[in-house]
């Protein structure tokens, strides 16, 4: 099996070099957009036309001609994506987070309208050294970062970020095996409730207790950064027209930057958990239904602007299967259906049986339990243990006990 992962280095080139990157990238741009805009004007008159050598002879002079091969087929890929999605929409089975097929875009920053600079090297055109990278165009340039992965390297990607004025390069990297081995038993088992208060509840086979890592902290950490980035905006709204700057482009950034570095410490932690006991799948509910669940658990015009960014899931969805996979566990999703109405209990479903404060309460068993790990013994069911439950005078040993994770300091961008 296939794997990619992407190690990232932040460049510190000196003034020449930065200035010939500059240089570079603003001519891949270029011959991209110029392919891209022939090939939509070929698309849209109804007869689309792949040939693109006038561009190639055009750009290989000054971007030379492994990198102009390099941009025409990221051109290529765009437009392949594209048809296969056109394919999947006439047969109407286009996946559902996608609402709209349109064909590619720009290397042009939508808020900017600058050109997006980035630069591509064929995989057997870059060196990475101890401290430089080599590239074409006689240039070696030091690199700071990780160099996580190891592996057969893909083309790389050169980019210079508008916000921090910095240049990154992106690696990708074809792996073999695993970072960890599950080590013992290979037929045990974790079951994951995916949500956003709670952004993972779940339980260990054989364990007595689940568990619960709280999104609470990083729900108003991105409050925080929300407020700021209102504050700033009304500021600019009472000075003038301006819609954008450059420092609420920072602080989005920043919003995003921080949510995303959390989930990921949160997961890492989850899976490490998981991996020490020895569980060799992850088994997850119905991804598809978060948005739908946590509308009813959060009400209001805040809760809706925070289900709305649905990436987040999808990021954490993605950063849960690629973790787990680095650990050698695989990730499973249930395949009964059931709601988080559902009673794990009985499996009736109880009308009114979700109460405020994250709670659920079987009428059959008079029992009161946390609202998410219903939704995590529906997963396990039928062996989450039960009698466990039945244990009416004492249904608070019921509760999950909590696992804390600290969130502060942030990452790199990633891609
Ligand atoms: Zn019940």
């Amino acid at each position: 099996m296939r794997r990619r992962r992407t190690n990232t280095f932040r460049l510190s080139p000196n003034k020449e070099q930065e200035q010939r990157l500059f240089e570079l990238a603003d001519n891949c741009a270029r011959m991209f957009n110029e392919v891209n805009y022939k090939r939509r004007q070929s698309f849209f008159s109804g007869n689309f036309d792949w040939n693109t050598d006038f561009f190639y002879h055009k750009y290989k002079k000054v971007i030379g001609s492994a990198t102009a091969q390099q941009v025409t087929r990221k051109n290529n890929e765009a437009w392949k994506s594209f048809f296969a999605l056109l394919r999947l929409k006439k047969e109407g089975k286009l996946p559902k987070h996608i609402r709209k097929v349109s064909p590619p875009t720009y290397w042009k920053d939508r808020k900017t309208g600058k050109r997006v600079l980035m630069i591509l090297i064929r995989c057997n055109c870059y060196k990475l050294e101890e401290k430089y990278l080599k590239l074409p165009f006689g240039l070696k340039i030091r690199w700071k970062g990780q160099n996580r992965w190891e592996g057969k390297q893909g083309r790389l990607e050169i980019r210079y970020d508008d916000l921090s004025r910095r240049w990154y390069a992106y690696m990708p990297v074809e792996i073999e095996k695993p970072l960890h081995q599950p080590t013992g038993d290979k037929k045990k088992k974790a079951y994951a409730d995916l949500g956003i208060i709670n952004i993972i509840t779940s339980w260990i086979e054989k364990e007595k207790r689940p568990e619960i890592y709280s999104g609470r902290s990083l729900l108003s950490d991105w409050w925080y950064w929300n407020g700021k980035i209102g504050k700033h905006q009304s500021i600019m709204e009472k000075n003038g027209k301006r819609k954008t700057s450059r420092q609420l482009r920072r602080l989005f950034k920043k919003r995003q930057k921080r949510f995303k570095h959390s989930i990921n410490t949160i997961i890492a932690r989850f899976v490490k958990n998981c991996w020490e006991k020895e569980v060799s799948e992850i088994v997850i509910g119905d991804v598809t239904r978060i948005r739908e669940n946590s509308r009813k658990k959060m009400k209001g015009r805040k809760a809706n602007a925070m289900i709305n960014n649905f990436w987040s899931f999808k990021y954490t969805y993605e950063r849960l299967r690629v973790t787990a996979e680095n650990h050698g566990i695989k990730i499973g999703k249930k395949e009964e259906k059931y709601t988080s109405k559902t009673c794990s209990l009985c499996g009736k479903i109880h009308r009114n049986g979700r109460k405020h404060r994250g709670l659920y309460i079987c009428k059959t068993q008079g029992v009161t339990m946390n609202a998410d790990v219903n939704g995590v013994a529906n997963i396990a069911n039928p062996i989450f243990p039960k009698p466990y439950w039945r244990d009416r005078d004492n249904w608070l040993v019921a509760q999950p006990s909590v696992v804390k994770v600290k969130t502060t300091t942030v990452e790199p961008p990633t891609l």
